[in-house]
């Protein structure tokens, strides 16, 4: 049989199936320490819980308007205006079966054959396949550990080419932690501006920050910004929602009407029972993420003190989500009896098969110094995982 072309671009998602493989370690009886998997440890609020309940209870189990209900888009439109002073109309608003999902109806809506995304590297795994999968080119934009993982105007610039289409703003950064402030931000904007490119601003760890540091939304900066800018985000990240499959798209109406017509035809409306549910969590406002995140915040500082400590690893403080992304360099080139240690990913399988610890490698993000784990799983396992990485790596020669 042959199989579409664009299937062979791409691989399953890495995050995930490193994570399956720890879920199966553990199913048969091994002890492992996950920090591998990126959701929250937290239990769903309970009166999202409540609001999902009722709508069983209720009988609103039917289809529903495919691009979400007017109850969520309502909730998404007063959330995005309250908190980001952002106007939205309900019909420039698209919920989807996560945010994941969004930007899939993103990509196919908007990309082809020969369009460029820029993606600064480190990234979110899904950034370069969904380009992949939609036959466009992904444009790596490399940025320095040393300054913070920033984009300069310059480096933008640098890149740019008649078939670029669009560049990903992800901040705060699943890989790296780091956010970006105001500066950055508008340097991102003026290049936008210049060479009329699509932002896509991916916001799902808008509310996971750390040390006072303030979310900007880049569709914040002005109005011309926002006309070309699409907000993602969802309820995963920031209300421990990540089965619940609910995300969403705010931005330009053409794009989203393209979005919301291409849904229509391949996934339908996102669950109807967690279209309710999502309703509750944004009702909740910022207690319970609140509660989370002073958690999180707690085990941030445990994990990278701890990681710093030892022998070839440097850890950068992240100011936001909630990995850490130690550079593992100083390890490289070292070896495990007679198996050279030779990039990240080599690292990880030692890490799991030698420790009993999954981390994630960094080359799927872009990077091969580097491994990421997440803390956003108990002290106890994150004390526990640790000493037993700090053990594994004095036994290499
Ligand atoms: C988790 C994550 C998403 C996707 O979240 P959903 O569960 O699909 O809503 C999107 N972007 C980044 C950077 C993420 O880490």
């Amino acid at each position: 049989m042959k199989l579409a072309a664009r299937v062979g671009r791409i691989v399953p998602s890495p995050t995930l199936s490193i994570t399956a493989t720890a879920k199966s370690m553990a199913a048969q009886g091994i002890d492992v320490i996950d920090f591998a998997s990126g959701e929250p440890d937290f239990d769903t609020p309970e009166p999202v819980k409540a609001a999902a309940e009722a709508a069983i209870r209720a009988g609103f189990t039917k289809y529903t308007p495919s691009s979400g209900i007017d109850e969520l888009r309502g909730a998404i439109a007063d959330k995005l205006k309250e908190e980001q002073g952002l106007q939205y109309d309900k019909s420039q608003i698209l919920v989807s079966c996560g945010a994941k999902h969004s930007l899939y109806n993103l990509a196919e809506a908007l990309l082809e054959a020969g369009d460029e995304l820029i993606i600064p590297v480190p990234f979110w795994v899904s950034y370069q396949d969904q380009t992949l999968l939609n036959d466009a080119t992904p444009v790596l934009l490399q940025t320095r550990e040393e300054e913070g993982y920033t984009i300069s105007q310059g480096a933008l610039e640098a890149v740019i080419t008649p078939r670029t289409k669009a560049i990903i703003v992800n901040s705060p950064c699943n890989p790296t932690g780091a956010t970006y402030d105001r500066k950055t931000l508008e340097g991102i904007a003026a290049v936008a501006l210049r060479h009329d490119l699509v932002i896509i601003s991916d916001e799902i760890y808008e509310k996971v920050l750390y040390d006072g540091t303030q979310h900007i939304s880049i569709a914040t900066l002005s109005p011309e910004v926002a006309a070309r800018t699409v907000v993602i985000n969802g309820v995963s990240k920031a209300y421990a929602m990540t089965g619940w499959r609910i995300g969403y798209a705010a931005g330009p109406k053409p794009l989203l009407t393209a979005m919301a017509n291409i849904q229509s035809q391949s996934t339908s409306n996102p669950c109807s029972i967690s279209q309710k549910a999502a309703v509750a969590a944004l009702r909740l406002g910022n207690p319970f993420t609140n509660i989370m995140v002073t958690e999180f915040d707690r085990r941030r500082r445990v994990m990278v003190e701890r990681l710093n400590k030892m022998p070839g690893v440097t850890c950068r403080m992240p100011t936001g989500a909630f990995y850490a992304f130690p550079n593992v360099s100083g390890l490289l080139g070292k070896r495990w009896k007679d198996q050279p240690i030779g990039s990240a990913a080599n690292l990880a399988t030692y890490l799991l098969n030698e420790a009993q610890v999954a981390v994630v490698p960094g080359e799927p993000f872009g990077s091969d110094i580097h491994i990421r784990l997440s803390y956003a799983t108990a002290m106890e396992a994150i004390e526990r995982g640790l000493t037993r990485i700090d053990a594994a790596l004095r036994r290499l020669s």
